[in-house]
C-alpha cells in the first residue's frame, strides 16, 4: 500500500484564502480588525523562521500582526507587564509567547499571565481545563490542526483506536482528550512505556511527537493506519519528522509529510483561533459585561506556577 499524502500546506492554504480571509472581511465591515501580538525573547534562529511563517499566514488572512522583540536580558518582570498591556488593550485579540525564553525567566509564569480571552495558543489553565471538561474555549493549536488534518483526509474516529506517542502539554495530551472526544479509543505512550510496538499493533491512526528524528519505522505500524508526524527536525539542512516517511508511508493509508505538514495546520489554527478571540471579545463588549481581568490573570499565574509536574 503506498499511503494518500494528507498535505498540510494545501489545507492551510486553502482554509486561510477561503474560509479565514472571508471570516475577516465580515468583521472588518464591523470595523473589527483580528489582531494579533507574538512576543519574541531573544534571537533564536528557529524561534525567527516559525514568526516569520506566522506574519505571512497572518496576512494572507487579512489579520494584523505585529511582533515585539525583546533582547534575552530583559528581565521577568518586564515581559510580565508587556502582558499586562497586551491585556488591557481592547484593540488586541490574541497574544502568543514564542518558546523556548531565556532560562531566567519561567514559561508558566508568563504563559499563565496572559488573559484566557487572549490566549490563542490555548496554553492557559483556564482553556486548557475547559478543553479537558469538553467546554468551548480556544484549543491549543497544533492539536486542531491535527484534528483538522483528521477530518480532511476522511478519518471518522467514532469507535477507532488511536495511539498518541509522547504526553506533552501542547501536543500529546491535549490531543488525546480531543480524539476521545470524537469517541476513539486512546492509547498514551510516553518515556516509560513498554512494549510500544505492541501498543501499536491495533492502531488505526497514530500520533507521534516525540522530538526523536525518524523515532517509528513502517515495520511497526499496521498495514492501513493513518499516520500524523508532528516531529520536525532538521538534519544535515534536511528537513524530517518523528516518522520514517519513506518506509511509513509503504505501510499507512494516509500520512503527513515534514515539511508541510502539522507545521503549517498549527500556523493556520493560530490565525483562526486569533479571530475567534476576535469575534468573542468585541460580542463581549457589546453584551458590556467583559472587561479585562488583570487580577484574574494574575491569580491564574500564581496558581499555576506552584504546578509543575514532570511531563516526560
Ligand atoms: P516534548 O519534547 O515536550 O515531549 C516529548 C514526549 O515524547 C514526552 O512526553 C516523552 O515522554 C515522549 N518520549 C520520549 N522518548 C520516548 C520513547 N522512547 N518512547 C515513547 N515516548 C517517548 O514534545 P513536544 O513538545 O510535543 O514535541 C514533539 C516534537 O514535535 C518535536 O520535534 C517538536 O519540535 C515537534 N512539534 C512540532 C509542532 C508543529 O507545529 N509541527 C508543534 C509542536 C511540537
Amino acid at each position: 500500500m503506498t499511503a494518500k499524502i494528507i498535505s498540510g500546506r494545501e489545507v492551510a492554504e486553502h482554509i486561510l484564502e477561503n474560509e479565514l480571509s472571508k471570516k475577516v472581511e465580515e468583521l472588518k465591515g464591523k470595523n473589527i480588525i483580528p489582531n494579533l501580538v507574538v512576543i519574541l525573547v531573544g534571537e533564536m534562529k528557529a524561534s525567527a523562521s516559525y514568526v516569520a511563517q506566522k506574519e505571512k499566514f497572518a496576512a494572507k488572512a487579512g489579520i494584523k500582526s505585529e511582533v515585539r522583540r525583546f533582547n534575552s536580558e530583559i528581565s521577568e518582570n518586564e515581559i510580565l507587564s508587556e502582558i499586562d498591556k497586551i491585556n488591557d488593550d481592547s484593540l488586541i485579540h490574541g497574544v502568543i509567547v514564542q518558546l523556548p525564553l531565556p532560562d531566567h525567566i519561567s514559561v508558566a509564569k508568563v504563559l499563565n499571565r496572559i488573559h484566557p480571552s487572549k490566549d490563542v495558543d490555548g496554553f492557559t489553565p483556564n482553556n486548557v481545563g475547559k478543553l479537558f471538561l469538553g467546554e468551548d474555549t480556544l484549543v491549543s493549536c497544533t492539536p486542531k490542526g491535527i484534528m483538522q488534518m483528521l477530518r480532511i483526509s476522511g478519518t471518522d474516529l467514532n469507535g477507532k483506536n488511536v495511539t498518541v506517542i509522547g504526553r506533552s502539554n501542547i501536543v500529546g495530551k491535549p490531543v488525546s482528550i480531543l480524539c476521545q472526544s470524537e469517541n476513539a479509543t486512546v492509547t498514551m505512550c510516553h518515556s516509560r512505556t513498554k512494549d510500544l510496538n505492541h501498543k501499536l499493533s491495533d492502531a488505526d491512526v497514530i500520533i507521534v511527537a516525540v522530538g526523536v528524528p525518524k523515532f517509528i519505522s513502517g515495520d511497526q505500524i499496521p498495514e492501513g493506519a493513518v499516520v500524523i508526524d508532528v516531529g520536525i527536525h532538521n538534519i544535515d539542512g534536511k528537513l524530517c519528522g518523528d516518522v520514517d516517511f519513506d518506509s511509513a508511508k509503504e505501510k499507512a493509508s494516509a500520512i503527513t509529510p515534514v515539511p508541510g505538514g502539522v507545521g503549517p495546520m498549527t500556523v493556520c489554527a493560530l490565525i483562526e483561533n486569533t479571530i475567534i478571540a476576535a469575534e468573542r471579545i468585541n460580542s463581549a463588549w457589546e453584551d458590556s459585561n467583559f472587561w479585562p481581568l488583570a487580577s484574574e490573570a494574575n491569580a491564574l499565574s500564581n496558581w499555576a506556577t506552584g504546578a509543575k509536574k514532570d511531563s516526560n
